[in-house]
């Protein structure tokens, strides 16, 4: 009997959930969605894919082509990838990424850079 007046108020009242996917909740607006990688910034140092700690990036290098995978099924969107990149090319968007039925890896590749001239002696002066 002391839930009466609750579940009176709950049959006259608006339902608190939504009917999801026709009805979507705006997101908030620090939410930590898509994660984008600006690939020609990207120098493929590895640092997200070893501090990420879901496993789910990996940065390989052949050759002059560096390749920067994200299997987004398992990104759990914590945004340390982001906070660990040391040139700034990872973003976060403040959307999710639509719903997908299959399982998918994004591959971007790049041109790693130039590696640096190395030291040569210098000629001893006369
Ligand atoms: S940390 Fe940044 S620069 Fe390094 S591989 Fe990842 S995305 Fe590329
Ligand atoms: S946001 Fe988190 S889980 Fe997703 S790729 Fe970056 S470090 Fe990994």
């Amino acid at each position: 009997m002391k839930m009466l007046p609750t579940v009176i108020s709950n049959l006259f009242s608006k339902p608190a959930t939504r009917n999801y996917p026709f009805f979507v909740r705006d997101n908030f607006e620090k939410t930590r969605g898509e994660l984008v990688n600006d690939i020609e910034r990207c120098i493929f140092c590895g640092s997200c894919s070893r501090k990420c700690p879901s496993q789910c990036l990996t940065v390989s290098k052949e050759g002059t082509v560096g390749t920067w995978k994200l299997e987004f099924f398992a990104c759990i969107g914590c945004g340390v990838c982001v906070d660990s990149c040391p040139v700034s090319c990872l973003s976060q968007k403040t959307s999710h990424r639509p719903v997908a039925v299959v399982r998918d890896v994004i591959t971007l590749t790049g041109k790693l850079p130039e590696k640096p001239a190395k030291k040569t002696e210098k000629a001893p002066a006369q």
